[in-house]
């Protein structure tokens, strides 16, 4: 098989036509012997199948390296039934769930390590100084580094880019400069299944200003596929434009992984004078983003999915370069700035340790920031964005395109299988065949009563990967760290698991 040629198909939205042969091993093994990406498997450890069952710390990390995956004999499935675990060498588990916390990058334990030995070494003289050899620089200057390294995971300016707090968290500072509801423009438009937290934001902010969700919050339905097509948006868009102050959709929807045509949308509703924000916790580090050519408002993202910075890392904003100009009152000179929550880290280095009462925000996203951020939690994500910056998004997002298809490929044969006259098919992907209209990660909704005996077939198989109750089951194989091979080895234990499971 082609590989460029099929990355070409797969980037004009069309399948690519798969060998017979893809079935067999050695088809994936081949399409990661040709793999250009191959090599940055290397730089992350997996979990393995024996440190999985881990109960207790003994000071042993796992390395994990391709070169070890289990062979399966020749068998159908890499675990039978009646074999336990302790018979198999240790390897790495089929790591799947990027879309939920990433895998650890080896940098993060080497760029702790460095930040320990700063702080027990020159302690406070830390927050200006950077020792020689570290890969860190200053505390003061690690959130500025770090947006810099993340430009072009969301395609924006480094001024556009500030790390701070938490996911949910930027999404209220967002919305408390972004979201300003007047009596006539007070509606909040989401979708019909928001991340919870998301959920929970959007309310409260609405509740916050004293209004009612019941009447300020709209929810664009889906179609009977999970489906949201972009016509059903901009209509939605269309129904309540006098009314909506914001816009606020996920970049890629959580659950059916669909990733919406962004640029399309922003443009239109701000053509309605609507303000448009984006929580890109699904997308970053996933699909290819262009914010500030976009012309988006704000964007959020958290870092512990596919970014890999560890659980509950520090996030990242995204605020329009139009938003962030700081000018000086022409009568008074006074700063003039977009209205936000603020706090000392906002305020421009230059000033920042006078201690003033004026408040004298960074020009651009920086300005938005309001804490000391943790230098700990920055060296953390400092790593994983080392990874990042070893490669591109666009040949991330090569790699993930054919990964995914083959992923997609594998499953309809197995439907095709399983799927005799009359029989109802065990399972369906939710997530759009679209290549162009999803990242990495596919949807599989399970007939009922599949979930439990599936889910731990997968356990006992050490594959890794995200079960939402009651049918869904979500995989995502992430370019950085997972391998063809790997696919296949899913594919033939689900396989497996969907032949016994009647
Ligand atoms: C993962 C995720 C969150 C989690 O929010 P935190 O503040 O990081 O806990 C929120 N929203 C979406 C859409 C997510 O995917």
């Amino acid at each position: 098989m082609d590989i460029s040629a099929a990355v070409e198909t797969l980037r004009k939205g069309q399948s690519p036509a798969f060998p017979a042969e893809a079935k067999k091993r050695g088809f994936a093994e081949k399409l990661d012997a040709q793999d250009e990406l191959r090599h940055l498997r290397e730089e992350f450890i997996l979990p393995t199948t024996k440190s999985l069952r881990k109960k207790a710390l003994d000071s042993k990390v796992n390395g994990s390296s391709p070169d070890t995956a289990p062979h399966c004999n020749g068998t159908q499935n890499g675990l039978q039934n009646g074999d336990t675990q302790s018979d198999y060498v240790d390897s790495p588990s089929i790591y799947l769930v990027g879309n939920s916390l990433g895998a650890q990058p080896k940098a993060v334990r080497q760029y702790l390590d460095a930040q320990l030995e700063t702080w027990a070494s020159i302690g406070v003289n830390g927050h200006f100084t950077s020792l020689d050899e570290s890969p860190l620089v200053s505390w003061q200057d690690m959130a500025d580094d770090c947006a810099k390294r993340s430009t072009d995971i969301v395609g924006a300016l480094p001024s556009e880019i500030v790390i701070m707090n938490t996911l949910t968290a930027n999404l209220h500072f967002m919305m408390a400069s972004f979201y300003r509801p007047t009596e006539k423009r007070h509606k909040i438009i989401l979708e019909w299944k928001p991340f919870p937290s998301d959920w929970y934001a959007i309310e409260s902010q609405i509740r916050w200003h004293g209004l009612d969700p019941a009447k300020s919050m709209v929810e664009i339905q889906p179609d009977d596929n999970f489906y949201i097509p972009t016509e059903k948006i901009l209509s939605v868009i269309d129904e309540h434009a006098s009314e909506t102050a914001l816009l606020l959709l996920p970049g890629i929807q959580y659950y059916s992984g669909q990733l919406f045509d962004i640029p399309r949308i922003t443009r239109y509703a701000q053509e309605r004078g609507i303000v448009v924000g984006w929580d890109l916790a699904h997308a970053a580090g996933n699909v290819e983003l262009r914010l500030h050519d976009w012309n988006v408002d704000f964007a959020v993202w958290c870092t512990y999915k596919y970014i890999n910075a560890g659980p509950g890392a520090i996030a990242g904003a995204f605020v329009h370069e139009r938003h962030g100009k700081v000018e000086h009152s022409e009568d008074d000179g006074k700063f003039v700035f977009r209205p936000r929550l603020a706090g000392w880290y906002g305020g421009d280095k230059s000033v920042r340790f006078n201690m003033a009462k004026t408040f004298q925000p960074t020009p651009g996203a920086g300005g938005f920031q309001v804490s000391n951020p943790s230098a700990i939690d920055l060296a953390s994500l400092s790593a994983a964005l080392s990874v990042f910056n070893r490669t591109s998004m666009s040949a991330l997002r090569s790699k993930s395109l054919l990964l995914t298809a083959y992923t997609e490929h594998l499953l309809n044969d197995i439907l095709a299988t399983q799927s005799g006259a009359g029989k109802q098919p065990p399972f369906r992907i939710i997530t759009p065949r679209n290549p162009l209209e999803r990242g990495t990660q596919l949807s599989v909704l399970l007939r009922p009563g599949l979930l439990e005996h599936v889910g731990k077939a997968l356990k006992e198989g050490s594959v890794v990967c995200d079960q939402r109750k009651p049918d869904v089951i979500r995989v995502a194989p992430v370019p950085l760290y997972c391998t063809f091979l790997d696919v296949w080895r899913f594919a033939e234990i689900f396989r497996h698991a969907i032949e016994t499971s009647t």
